[in-house]
């Protein structure tokens, strides 16, 4: 017989096979004994619920309930019984126990009490294995499902843009070479300058920090195209809302407008909530009780006014407010909170650049819903932004997010070669270097936009968590790879 033959617990209690034989797999999440019985919670990782497994001493041996401590991986065949206790309609009465992986409970660092999200962190290997991340992950993984789900049903077609490129896409500069040269000994020029040259692609690469140029090319041949792929920035932003590695979701749409872009935003972000509260239902009431939890710990005008899965729903049942970068200035500059200098960066002037505190302030007390933020000084904006007829300003959209801040950024593209080309130059942008994006507008060029969703940043706001460490299996962020 094949060894897995295991039932998961999620099957257990979709099916309650009451009286039947099975075996079930899993981790103990606590143990409690006394002479005449001993009663295990295991987690299986299929479901957040624990299935309690009823071990009689006459048929299970001590040594073997000994090993049986939290952590310890075991395979348990009995038999399905209606349930004694309270809280669960069934459980399962050992007839065997095989200790698949012993946990030393002197060393084994999980213990049956709450660990401190800090403490989680340093143990990124382990943490999958607590009620929380265990959430956290199944819920990650429904979203990255529901986006493919929404974008594969509307005919979008997903595009695997280079994780390795030649080009800085936005020019912001901040990106990770990659290079196969020995970095103490690396070939030089005669000029003495490091030899590109002779590097593995003939030429400076890095890892790429978007998608959406290659993305662009791919939406001028199949129209409405997405990417959603990994992204590496390393800008040094030791914040609760950055990585230096993280997913991004870029669709790039040929015959859309900077309307067409923010619809199809707001329909997606829905959507994407909808699914998670429609198919993570455990796991969501479980982080709303612990998002509730911390809550708590916070200052009573400090708290959020509602709890997470309402404010899931929220989001669903309201129009996002759709308002200019101009409207937004007035609205700051005439704040309380600007003229009692409550902002670390005091909004004087149009053409700043807002900083979360700014997009926070709009999100969560002026309007109260999300927001989607439209034509922005050109200044502060990338060179591909479609420049309106003002000429001071670009269509670009960003869209802000309670608690998060900016959660999606986009535009419409600029398509009319003349502009983009001036508008590079006025960037010191090389031509050269991206001729084949120059190609899209010389051959056949179309109206088109599209915008990036930053994936933790919609885990953070789906599970409740506060960090976007917490969200990520393994994050990197300045000084921190390990796992
Ligand atoms: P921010 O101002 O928050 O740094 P950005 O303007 O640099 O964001 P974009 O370049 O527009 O962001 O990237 C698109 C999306 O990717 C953002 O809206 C955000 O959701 C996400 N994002 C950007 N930088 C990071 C990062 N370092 N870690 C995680 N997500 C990010
Ligand atoms: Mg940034």
């Amino acid at each position: 017989m094949a060894f897995n033959k295991r039932v998961k617990i999620k099957t257990i209690l979709d099916q309650n096979p009451i009286g039947q034989e099975i075996t079930l797999m899993g981790w103990v999440r606590t143990k409690r004994s006394n002479k005449n019985v001993s009663f295990i919670a295991l987690n299986d990782g299929s479901i957040i619920t624990n299935y309690q497994v009823v071990a009689d001493p006459n048929l299970i041996s001590e040594d073997i309930l000994k090993k049986c401590s939290t952590g310890a991986c075991l395979k348990v065949t009995g038999i399905v019984v209606e349930s004694q206790g309270a809280g669960q309609s069934s459980e399962l009465n050992a007839k065997s126990i095989e200790v698949l992986g012993e946990a030393d409970p002197e060393k084994y660092p999980l213990q049956p009490k709450k660990h401190s999200l800090e403490f989680l962190r340093d143990i990124a290997h382990l943490r999958m294995r607590t009620n929380t991340f265990s959430a956290v992950f199944r819920v990650r993984h429904a979203l990255a499902f529901a986006v493919h789900k929404y974008f594969n049903d509307k005919g979008f077609f997903y595009i695997h843009t280079p994780i390795i490129t030649a080009s800085d896409a936005e020019g912001a500069g901040e990106t990770f070479r990659v290079t196969t040269f020995d970095l103490m000994n690396p070939p030089k020029t005669e000029e003495g300058k490091i030899d590109f040259k002779q590097d593995f692609f003939e030429r400076e690469t890095n890892l790429t920090v978007s998608g959406q140029l290659e993305g662009e090319l791919a939406a001028m041949a199949l129209a409405e195209i997405y990417t959603f792929g990994p992204t590496f920035r390393a800008e040094n932003s030791n914040t609760t809302r950055h990585l230096a590695e993280f997913w991004m979701i870029e669709p790039e749409m040929a015959f859309y407008d900077a309307e067409d872009n923010q619809d199809l935003a707001e329909d997606f972000l829905k959507y994407v909530i909808n699914y998670a509260l429609e198919h993570c239902a455990d796991d969501l009431k479980f982080l709303d009780q612990r998002a509730a939890e911390e809550e708590k710990s916070k200052p009573a005008d400090q708290r959020a006014e509602l709890g997470l899965i309402d404010k899931l729903k929220f989001v669903l049942e309201n129009d996002f407010v759709r308002l200019t970068y101009t409207e937004a200035i007035d609205i700051l500059r005439n704040s309380n909170h600007n003229k009692k200098k409550k902002f670390q960066y005091l909004i004087d002037s149009w053409g700043a650049d807002l900083q979360s505190e700014h997009e926070r302030y709009l999100v969560e007390k002026h309007f109260k819903k999300p927001v989607i933020l439209t034509d922005y000084p050109k200044d502060i904006k990338a060179f591909y932004m479609r420049q309106n007829d003002d000429g001071k300003t670009v269509a670009a959209m960003d869209i802000l997010f309670p608690g998060i801040g900016e959660i999606v950024g986009g535009s419409q593209r600029e398509e009319r070669m003349d502009k983009l080309t001036q508008r590079m130059r006025e960037m010191y942008i090389p031509e050269e270097e991206l001729w084949w994006y120059l190609d899209t507008r010389r051959f056949g060029a179309t109206p088109h936009a599209g915008f990036g969703l930053g994936f933790e940043r919609m885990v953070l706001f789906v599970t409740g968590m506060g960090n976007i460490r917490d969200v990520i299996a393994f994050p990197r962020t300045p000084g921190n790879a390990e796992f």
